[in-house]
């Protein structure tokens, strides 16, 4: 049984390629913290929520015992972990409550950049090396496929050269790691990206309005993420040019200028704002056009 806390607790990577992006987006969401010595838990000044500074394969089972109420962590991992309890039949205990956007990657399965690939298949009686065997049994049993999953903890990736595997399941994002080993993706097992994990349970007391708040903050966060709000002016006779180029804008706001055929109009642009747009919007009759980051919002 754990003790009753009022605190929230949040578990994310201390290093590694989750960590900044992970406290960057807690920070944006009014979060700020006392650094202690050790560096592996961070009390929580402006909110009473803490950090627990983790490798990011503790997270899940520290949401699973109670020691933490959330954690950043990739979706690879809690799906991993989530798998092996189930086969050893231990009750779920861990949930994916948000994506966040970043650390996007894939786990996918490489074969030599020789072999001709003709499908799943292929893979009968294969030796296969991964750091993912629940996700990758899982997926074989899916495809119908026998195949020797070989575990590895790390370097899955030279398995081949060395002998120990035929092929490799493993994480994948730019490929250039797989090209510097003589190798090639052929089918993808999970997309994946870091994700806001919490238990199964919902929260009680404090913390669950805790824990409310925070997502509330979390989805306005993710929702201004990539919105600029766009600034400009223009005769009224334009808008009906200039408005079907911003298709992914909240309805403008628009203001007189002077006498009734100046307008100066502001909106909510939720995709990316880039040269060539703006460009198309002031051969449309956009002037003065303003891009302005958008530092928070609530809906
Ligand atoms: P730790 O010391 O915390 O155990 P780690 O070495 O296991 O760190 P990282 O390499 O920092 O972990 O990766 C953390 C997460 O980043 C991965 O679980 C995955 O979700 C994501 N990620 C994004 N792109 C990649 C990639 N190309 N290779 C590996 N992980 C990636
Ligand atoms: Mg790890």
């Amino acid at each position: 049984t754990v003790e009753t806390r009022d605190r929230l607790r949040i578990a994310i990577q201390k290093s590694g390629r989750l960590a900044d992006p992970a406290r960057a987006l807690l920070a944006s969401c009014g979060l700020s913290w006392r650094e202690s010595r050790d560096r592996l838990f961070c009390y929580g000044e402006a909110l009473p929520i803490d950090l627990l500074l983790v490798r990011d394969d503790d997270i899940p089972g520290l949401i699973a015992d109670g020691v933490c109420d959330l954690g950043v962590v990739g979706r690879n991992v809690l799906r991993e972990q989530d798998f092996e309890r189930r086969r050893s039949g231990t009750p779920t205990a861990f949930r994916e409550l948000r994506p966040l956007g970043f650390g996007a990657c894939r786990l996918a399965l490489a074969v030599p950049d020789d072999w001709t690939w003709t499908g799943p298949t292929q893979l009968e009686g294969r030796r296969i090396a991964t750091t993912y065997p629940a996700l990758l049994r899982d997926w074989l049993a899916g495809e119908g496929i026998q195949a020797d999953v070989v575990t590895l903890s790390g370097s899955v990736e030279i398995a081949p050269r060395l002998g120990q595997a035929d092929l490799i399941c493993d994480l994948v994002s730019s490929g250039v790691t797989l090209a510097a080993n003589q190798l090639k993706p052929v089918a993808t097992l999970l997309e994946s990206e870091a994700v806001l994990a919490g238990p199964a349970s919902e929260f009680e007391g404090e913390r669950a309005a805790l824990a409310e708040m925070l997502l509330r903050r979390l989805d306005g966060a993710l929702r201004t993420r990539h919105s600029k709000l766009l600034l400009f002016q223009a005769e009224r006779s334009s808008i009906a040019q200039l408005l079907p180029l911003l298709p992914d804008a909240d309805a403008p706001t628009v203001l007189q200028v002077d006498g009734a055929d100046r307008l100066a109009l502001q909106a909510l642009c939720h995709g990316h704002l880039t040269w060539q747009r703006l460009e198309d919007l002031k051969r449309a009759g956009a002037q003065g056009l303003m891009v302005l980051p958008v530092e928070s919002m609530l809906a």
